[in-house]
């Protein structure tokens, strides 16, 4: 893929691994699906106060619509904006889902998948080896519901959730405007036990760039 112009960071995330940026307000921020159908668990923060991060909640009721998408803009816990979606060739991401870990693992799966590597550990890796948050003392009480960039739940009439085999495709990516400078905090997700990735969890490219 053609990388734009001033880039200031990109890199590879393979399946199981993470990622820890702050992107200034007015960057540009992309994800690609390299392989398709990959989920990508991704948390965001004030970076000059994390205690303020990305809100479901906030963001489903600000938008009236339950997947994220061209336009969609995510809202933090304290009702401001943080990231607007600019572009997006998947078309939906997802707000509901969560991130896996050991225990949901055991609960959803069997107790032998308790010792698999999780979202969660990735997210608590991620914060304790970056050094500039480690100063900030964040734990695993700063981890709120999450986005899956590139997941499929889908939501029944009934409102009944299922993880999907996936919506997405190989090269398809979303793309992000920072509309205040955000930490962004993710998970590449290395789940083996469910359809969203056809059970095969595959890289990811990130991007960050400054406009021209
Ligand atoms: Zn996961």
């Amino acid at each position: 893929m053609n990388l734009p112009p001033n880039v200031t960071r990109g890199e590879i995330v393979t399946s199981g691994a993470h990622y820890i940026e702050v992107v200034r307000a007015g960057q540009r921020f992309r994800i690609v699906d390299l392989e398709g159908n990959q989920a990508v668990d991704t948390l965001f923060y004030n970076a000059d106060d994390t205690a303020e991060h990305y809100s479901a909640q906030n963001t489903i009721q600000g938008q009236r619509r339950i997947y994220l998408t061209t336009g969609s803009v995510l809202l933090s816990n304290r009702g401001r904006k943080m990231m607007r979606i600019v572009e997006d060739t998947c078309g939906r991401h997802d707000t509901l889902g969560g991130a896996c870990s050991a225990e949901s693992n055991t609960v959803r799966y069997s107790l032998g998948k308790r010792y698999m590597h999780s979202c969660r550990d990735s997210f608590l890796l991620a914060l304790t080896r970056y050094p500039a948050v480690e100063h900030k003392g964040m734990t695993k009480r700063d981890l709120p519901a999450n986005v899956n960039f590139f997941m499929n739940v889908p939501v029944s009439p009934t409102g009944q959730l299922k993880f999907d085999d996936g919506v997405s495709a190989a090269g398809r990516h979303v793309e992000m405007e920072a509309l205040m400078n955000t930490l962004v905090l993710i998970s590449n997700c290395p789940q083996l036990n469910n359809p969203c990735n056809a059970y095969n969890p595959t890289p990811v490219q990130v991007i960050t760039w400054d406009p021209a």
